[in-house]
């Protein structure tokens, strides 16, 4: 029951994220002014709005001009009812909200927060191959401030920053900038922000494992060619919030395949 709940909550949260990813691209501020069809401009109203229930009740189309709304708008909401409920379930296993604490409520709070970060800079760079400092900047803040509260020591974070950040920094200046932009330092620094040491280089090793498969599948499927961009902070994202989650797991199955070796 409270699962569904959450559920419902994140497929609102994300209705929101995508109209910031679309502000934000358009430089728009995304507290002001109403929604409206990109197409006709028609305004949008509450009926018009609700997430994923509209677009499969209009199937997919503007009520207005009948133009075709991208399959973003469902997707990403649909990804963020699930993103919300699993990080509700992870830190209150229980689902029984009786038993949560305060310290629990607050990480609860902080982690969909950052999970809505992430799913920005995953959507955001997937489309635009761009990672935003307007959207890092206060997502590094928001993290550190958080995690501090929450019991990490500020030199286990900082440590972790470092590392995050100094990994994608020292690729910047190897390759004069050409592999990386500074987006992805940035997002490193993000990175350790949110786990700490050592989980930073779990997140990154995931994430290349991640980007590697994905590249390989994208090559031979021949939707990529060699030296076409990869948007690398979605599998950033995307290595952070799976070790948000199950990095540890995944790390104690990862030493146990060398057991008998
Ligand atoms: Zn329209």
């Amino acid at each position: 029951m409270i699962v569904a709940f959450v559920f419902i909550l994140g497929l609102f949260v994300g209705s929101f994220l995508n109209v910031v990813v679309l502000r934000l691209h358009r430089e728009e501020s995304f507290i002001k002014g109403y929604s409206k069809c990109l197409f006709c401009k028609h305004r949008l109203y509450a009926k018009d709005l609700i997430p994923l229930f509209s677009y499969l009740s209009l199937k997919g189309r503007c009520r207005y001009c009948k133009k075709r709304f991208s399959n973003q708008y469902p997707v990403l909401e649909l990804m963020t009812g699930l993103v919300f409920a699993l990080v509700f379930w992870k830190i209150i296993p229980s689902l029984d909200l009786a038993s949560v604490t305060a310290l629990q409520f607050v990480h609860l709070l902080d982690w969909w927060a950052i999970v809505s970060f992430l799913i920005i800079i995953f959507v955001y760079d997937l489309k635009y191959y761009l990672i935003l400092d307007k959207v890092v900047w206060p997502g590094i803040i928001l993290a550190l401030v958080v995690n501090l509260f929450l019991g990490f020591s500020i030199f286990n974070l900082i440590f972790a920053a470092v590392v995050g950040g100094g990994f994608f920094l020292l690729q910047f200046v190897v390759s004069k900038g050409r592999w990386i932009g500074g987006g992805d330092i940035r997002l490193g620094v993000f990175m350790g922000a949110i786990l700490g040491w050592p989980h930073v280089l779990t997140a990154l090793f995931i994430s290349y494992i991640l980007g590697s498969f994905i590249s390989i599948f994208l090559l031979l499927g021949k939707r990529k060619e060699l030296g076409d961009k990869i948007p690398f902070g979605t599998f950033l994202a995307l290595g952070t919030f799976i070790t948000m989650l199950w990095g540890p797991a995944l790390i104690d199955w990862y030493f146990s395949l060398f057991y008998y070796i």
